[in-house]
This record gives C-alpha cells, sequence and structure tokens, in this order.
C-alpha cells in the first residue's frame, strides 16, 4: 500500500501569544486544530480569535453537560402530515431543544455538534429516545393518535456495538413497539463502512424498525446505497422544496427522486414546505407525506395536543 502522509503544523510565538510554556503549547495546539479542520492549510498561526472561539465552545460545552446532567434539554414535536389529507398525522418528529438560562434558545444546529465533538452525543440520543417514547405512550393514554415518532440519530451511536439493543431497550420501558418509532439517519451513515454500524443497522431491520434517509439529496445521495440498505423513506431536503416554485432543475430532481423512491416502495417526506404553491406543487406530483411550516412549527407536546384536536372537525361548529 501506498500512503500519502500530510502534516498539520499550529503556530504560537511568545511572548505575543503567552508567557508560559503551558499557554504556548496551549494555544499552537489550538491553530493546529484550525489547520486541520481547514484543508487548504496545513499551517496556521494562533490568533485571538481563535482562543475567543475556543473559550466560548469549552463554555457551551460544559453548559451543555451540566443540560444533560439536570434534564433541562426538551423536545418540540413537528407534524408530518398526509398530501391527500393535510389534517392527517403520518407522524411527528422530535427535534431538541435547549433553553439556556443565560443564553437562552440555543439553535441545534450549534449545540448537536459539540455534543459530537466532545463525546455527548450518545447520551443525549438515548435521552432523547427515552423522552420521544414516554411522550408518545402518554399521548396514546390519553387518547391522542398519534401513529409514529421520527428521532434524529446520530452517525456515532451506530459505532456502539449495543445501540440496536440500546433502542429496543428504550421501547420496552414504554410499553410501544418497532413501528412506533421511525430512525431518521443521514447518508454519513449509510456511508460508514464500519462492520459495527452495518451490524447496528440489520439488527435494527431485523427488529421491525423503519430507517428513514435525513436531508435525502444534499449528501452523496448514492443511490446504490438506497438499494442496499433497508431504508423505507426519504426525507426529501427543503433546499429542493424552496426551490420548487422558481426553478426547473429543482423540479425536475424532485421528480426524479419521487419516482425512484415510489419505484422503491418508499415513502417521501418533503421537508421545510412553508407555502401552499409548493404544497400543491407536491401534491400534483405524488409526494405523500409534508412537513414544513405550513401545517406546523416545531411544538411543545401540549401545543401538539392542542393541534390535534383543532385538525378534527367539529359537526356542531
Ligand atoms: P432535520 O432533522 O432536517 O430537521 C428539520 C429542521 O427543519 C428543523 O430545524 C425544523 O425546525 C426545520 N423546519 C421544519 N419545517 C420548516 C419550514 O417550513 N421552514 C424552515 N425554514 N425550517 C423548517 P431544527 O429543529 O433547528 O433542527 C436542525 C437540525 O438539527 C435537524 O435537522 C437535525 O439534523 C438536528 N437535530 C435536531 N434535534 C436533534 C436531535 O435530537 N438529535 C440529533 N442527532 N440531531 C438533531
Ligand atoms: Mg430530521
Ligand atoms: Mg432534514
Amino acid at each position: 500500500q501506498t500512503h500519502v502522509p500530510h502534516a498539520s503544523l499550529g503556530i504560537a510565538m511568545f511572548p505575543n501569544d503567552g508567557d508560559t510554556i503551558d499557554t504556548l503549547l496551549r494555544h499552537a495546539d489550538q491553530a493546529m486544530h484550525q489547520a486541520k479542520s481547514d484543508h487548504r492549510h496545513s499551517l496556521q498561526l494562533f490568533s485571538a480569535e481563535m482562543n475567543r472561539r475556543a473559550q466560548e465552545r469549552a463554555s457551551l460545552e460544559r453548559a451543555l453537560q451540566q443540560a444533560l446532567s439536570d434534564r433541562s434539554l426538551m423536545l418540540h414535536y413537528q407534524p408530518q402530515v398526509l398530501s391527500s389529507s393535510p389534517g392527517t398525522l403520518h407522524g411527528v418528529e422530535a427535534l431538541a431543544r435547549w433553553n439556556h438560562p443565560q443564553w437562552g434558545m440555543v439553535p441545534p444546529s450549534q449545540f448537536i455538534p459539540v455534543a459530537e465533538d466532545a463525546g455527548l452525543i450518545h447520551e443525549l440520543t438515548l435521552w432523547l429516545l427515552d423522552e420521544a417514547c414516554r411522550q408518545l405512550a402518554a399521548w396514546r393514554t390519553a387518547g391522542h393518535d398519534v401513529p409514529c415518532v421520527a428521532v434524529n440519530l446520530s452517525g456515532r451511536s451506530f459505532h456502539r456495538p449495543e445501540f440496536a439493543q440500546e433502542i429496543s431497550n428504550a421501547l420496552q420501558r414504554h410499553g410501544l413497539r418497532a413501528s412506533d418509532v421511525l430512525l431518521e439517519i443521514t447518508e454519513s451513515v449509510m456511508m460508514d463502512a464500519r462492520p459495527v454500524t452495518l451490524q447496528n443497522i440489520e439488527a435494527l431491520h431485523h427488529q421491525g424498525f423503519k430507517l428513514s434517509l435525513d436531508d435525502f439529496g444534499t449528501g452523496y445521495s448514492s443511490l446504490s446505497y438506497l438499494h442496499r440498505l433497508p431504508i423505507s423513506e426519504l426525507k426529501l431536503d427543503m433546499a429542493f422544496v424552496q426551490d420548487l416554485t422558481t426553478s426547473a432543475t429543482a423540479r425536475a430532481l424532485t421528480v426524479s427522486v419521487l419516482s425512484i423512491a415510489h419505484s422503491l416502495g418508499m415513502v417521501v417526506v418533503a421537508e421545510g414546505v412553508e407555502t401552499t404553491g409548493q404544497q400543491q406543487w407536491l401534491q400534483a406530483h405524488g409526494c405523500p407525506v409534508m412537513q414544513g411550516y405550513l401545517f406546523g412549527k416545531p411544538l411543545p407536546p401540549d401545543e401538539i395536543e392542542a393541534w390535534l384536536c383543532a385538525q378534527v372537525p367539529r359537526p356542531y361548529r
């Protein structure tokens, strides 16, 4: 085999970047991490901005750890509706929310990557699975008809040999079945060739879980994976949906995705539907399920109940 080594260099200089060996090494290390993440450069000088970002990240990490241990994260749920009957639920997607006492709402696009890097994502995933299952069981006990809950899984959890078992344990704790939960994965999970990832996917499939491919169309979108792995749902990324009325390319690609999914017996969920123009186009082209602000934003559990009640036609109104 031929190996091509690359070096990444971080540079901190005495005395401007620090006057002790510990500070200089820490700053050189921060600069090296920056050099590694920026693939174009293999060499990076330390800067005060870099230090500020590193400290911000460290405090975000500490606060997230705290939030996980005192269970102050929440789940909001977004309705996914049938195109043929937008008052009828296909399911709800559970989305993590973090309301920090000082910083206010921290968006998932900010804290999920921190959780991934800091090794906290698995704890977060186990919490969210348990909480989503608890909520679904509670809705059913209260007589609300929620067909299933979709949860977002991080690729890293698939590296744990016991992951498939941990998922079924969460369901069992709340008396649910595999068909009650939809597991959303990203293309990075499909591309992951580690045997342990494939074993988890196979185990989940054998236990009757359904896998949904999130943000479809934005990554590699390799068709051979669709064919090889047990995927039962594609989530058409909102980038396509939002361009439907203005871009012929977006329309052509969407028609192709719908046709492939239909031939393979997969459900398509269009994400980020905001206008009736988008809704009508998707409905006319046979997209079976939609999700977006047009039907409902991600809502706390009690507002989902109110949403459900508002959809039921009342005979005496
Ligand atoms: P996603 O799984 O693709 O979730 C859909 C995102 O689109 C959500 O953003 C949702 O609020 C937003 N959205 C839904 N409808 C509309 C619409 O009509 N218009 C617009 N502009 N946006 C819409 P959110 O909640 O900020 O989540 C962002 C991403 O963070 C999620 O993307 C998901 O990848 C990740 N995420 C959220 N919660 C979790 C979690 O519990 N675990 C993991 N691993 N990832 C999560
Ligand atoms: Mg998702
Ligand atoms: Mg998505």
